[in-house]
Formats: structure tokens, C-alpha cells, sequence
């Protein structure tokens, strides 16, 4: 039998998948042992599986950048309901029009400096947390807390926000061979 790309050799094996007769030079180029065509064949698999594995983690980092601002947009509908409430009740007492509205445009701020500490909370060992009593505590320090930092907390998720939203159009433009630079 003659080698498929070598009529005048002589062949000493075939390709592991199509089984086309190859020369000593012709089966040694690849291991394992292909002819030409299933050589590129695999190639092109390769490049495709690398390409949808490239595809599939910019989706990932995409969807975690896009779920980020959505916390934002979130947290931005709770400052809404919390102003809302507190200037009802607020609204009961004898505060004046001026101070009503000064006090509602802070309100609006206290889900920002609640979702600040609760991320700096997964820091604290668990055990601290142990009885409901402590929880009833840690609600009312939180809640003081909260209005406190509420401003400079938001402020810190709003640039925050404002970065991920240009990475989210960044990761949209570009071409997926691209993604790795970002
Ligand atoms: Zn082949
Ligand atoms: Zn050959």
C-alpha cells in the first residue's frame, strides 16, 4: 500500500481517524497519527471549543457586572420605599415643610449605608451573632449606623456603579478574542 499524499512511498501506517494510508515522513508529523485533513479538522475544533470556553467566561464576568448595577438600582428603589415611610411618620409629629423635606432626602440614602454594613458584616467572625437579643442590637446599631454613613456609602456605590457601566459597555463592544485585555 502507497502513502495517500506519496504515490512513490511506501506506507508504514494509517491515520488514527479516517484510516488514509501515511508515509514514514507523512505519519510521523502528528501524535497521535493523522493524515493532513483530520490533522486541521482537530485544529479547528480546538479553536472552536477555546473560542466558545472564551464566549462563555465573558458572559460570566458580563452577568456579574450587570447583576452589580442592578444591586444599585435596587438598593436605589428600597431608599425610595425607606424615605417614603419614615417621612409618613415622620410627617405625623409637627416638623416643619423645610425640615420634612431634608429629612426624606436622607432617608433615602439609609439602604445604602444597611447594604455597606452587611457587606462589611461577612468579614465579622459568626460567632458574634449568637442570640436573638443580639440580633434585636444589632438591627438598632446598624439602623443608627446606616443613617450615618447612608451619604458617603451611597456616593461609594454610585462611582462604583458608574465603573461598572463602563466595563459592561467595554465587554459589549468587543470582539471575544479581545476580552482577555480588559
Ligand atoms: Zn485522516
Ligand atoms: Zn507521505
Amino acid at each position: 500500500m502507497k502513502c495517500y499524499y506519496h504515490e512513490d512511498r511506501e506506507a508504514v501506517a494509517t491515520c488514527q481517524h479516517c484510516g488514509k494510508a501515511l508515509c514514514k515522513a507523512c505519519a510521523g508529523l502528528y501524535n497521535p497519527c493523522l493524515c493532513e485533513e483530520c490533522a486541521q479538522i482537530l485544529r479547528d475544533q480546538q479553536v472552536e471549543q477555546a473560542r466558545t470556553a472564551e464566549e462563555a467566561r465573558r458572559q460570566r464576568y458580563l452577568d456579574a457586572l450587570v447583576d452589580t448595577r442592578s444591586e444599585f438600582l435596587r438598593t436605589c428603589v428600597y431608599g425610595v420605599i425607606t424615605a417614603l415611610i419614615l417621612r409618613y411618620m415622620l410627617a405625623q409629629g409637627n416638623a416643619s415643610g423645610a425640615q420634612l423635606m431634608l429629612y426624606t432626602a436622607w432617608f433615602f440614602f439609609i439602604p445604602f449605608g444597611w447594604k455597606l454594613i452587611t457587606y462589611l458584616q461577612s468579614f465579622m467572625p459568626l460567632t458574634i451573632f449568637g442570640t436573638l437579643w443580639f440580633w434585636v442590637f444589632w438591627a438598632l446599631v446598624k439602623g443608627t449606623i446606616s443613617i450615618l454613613i447612608g451619604i458617603p456609602a451611597f456616593l461609594y456605590q454610585l462611582v462604583k456603579t458608574f465603573f461598572v457601566q463602563r466595563k459592561i459597555q467595554a465587554v459589549s463592544q468587543v470582539r471575544p478574542q479581545d476580552a482577555e485585555r480588559i
